[in-house]
């Protein structure tokens, strides 16, 4: 696999990157924000000085960035330093369109390019249990698999350039719904003397079962494990749902698709967000739900 570029040190990128040295890779990282190269140095994460630095002779390199501009911008500088023929991976979860942009400007540099967003969050980053799903051709999948192996457990083929993010945006559609119609139930119990308990223990055996509710329950108490027993620390943050509720808005708008459920659950999360959520993990809509204002 030779040497690897790791550009975008954050939250995700930093485990994941601290996982490729673990599994013996030879990695050289970047991000352009000091404390996060000091902490993924702290990690075992040798980093260069630049973006060029760390690509130039690079035989793979991975982007963990917050946008679809940052992922093209990082790509332009970095498809001409690293080696020839090299895969481009980028993990970041971005729009649609810079993701088969990144997969064109790949195909000129002769370099071969996947899309490979994922979920598992920062818990999974660090466990090595990230699912991976992938855009681009088959042989690109097969070649990019064994490298995502060791940063994750499920590692997905989705179909062509860009179709990765497309899955990520439409599980996630699934999931910011799932969330808020799971909090609004139980908001209503509340109010009208249902306790959490019962209904927890009727929908998770009944047609209202889901990931929302019997992994992450957005309530205390019937999920020990759920933000929702520690104040709602992310976890998966609100404003990454908002993020990726807004993404699949937009991928639906530009496809003619119709996505009420996902525009709805894109102003509530707003709301949420800008009511005080924005350092809560996404299921601690259920209290702004519960308040009923
Ligand atoms: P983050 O903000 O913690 O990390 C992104 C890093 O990119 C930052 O350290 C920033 O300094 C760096 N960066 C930005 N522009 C750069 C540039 N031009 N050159 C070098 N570095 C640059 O974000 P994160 O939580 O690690 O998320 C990364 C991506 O993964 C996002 O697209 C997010 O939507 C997605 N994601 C996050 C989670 C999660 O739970 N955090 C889960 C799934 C997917």
């Amino acid at each position: 696999m030779g040497r690897i570029a790791f550009i975008g040190l954050g939250a995700m990128g930093a485990p994941m990157a601290a996982s490729l040295v673990a599994a013996g890779q030879e990695v050289i990282g970047f991000d352009s924000a000091d404390a996060a190269r000091e902490k993924a140095a702290a990690a075992g994460v040798r980093c260069a000085a630049t973006a060029q630095e760390a690509a130039s002779g690079a035989e793979t390199l991975i982007t963990m960035l917050q946008s679809g501009e940052q992922v093209l911008d990082v790509w332009r500088t970095a498809l001409p330093c690293a080696a020839r023929g090299a895969l481009f991976v980028d993990c970041s979860t971005i729009d649609i369109d810079s993701a088969r942009h990144a997969h064109l400007l790949a195909e000129m540099a002769d370099s071969k390019a996947i899309d490979a967003p994922v979920s598992g969050g920062v818990a999974g980053a660090s466990a090595r249990s990230l699912t991976f799903m992938c855009g681009g051709d088959a042989e690109t999948f097969q070649i990019a698999k064994p490298l995502l192996e060791k940063m994750g457990a499920r590692i997905l083929h989705c179909g062509g350039p860009g179709l990765g993010q497309a899955a990520k945006l439409c599980n996630n559609l699934m999931l910011g719904v799932t969330m808020i119609a799971t909090a609004e139930a139980f908001a209503l119990a509340s109010r009208i003397g249902l306790s959490a308990s019962a209904l927890y223990e009727v929908a998770a055996a009944s047609s209202g079962q889901s990931w929302s509710l019997t992994s992450y329950c957005p309530v205390p108490g019937p999920v020990p494990a759920s933000p929702a027993n520690r104040d709602y620390a992310p976890g998966f943050a609100a404003p990454l749902m908002l993020k990726d509720l807004r993404l699949a808005e937009t991928a639906g708008a530009k496809a003619g698709a119709v996505t009420p459920l996902c525009a709805a659950a894109a102003q509530l999360y707003a709301l949420y967000v800008a009511q005080g959520g924005s350092g809560k993990d996404f299921s601690g809509i259920f209290e702004m739900l519960r308040g009923g204002a």
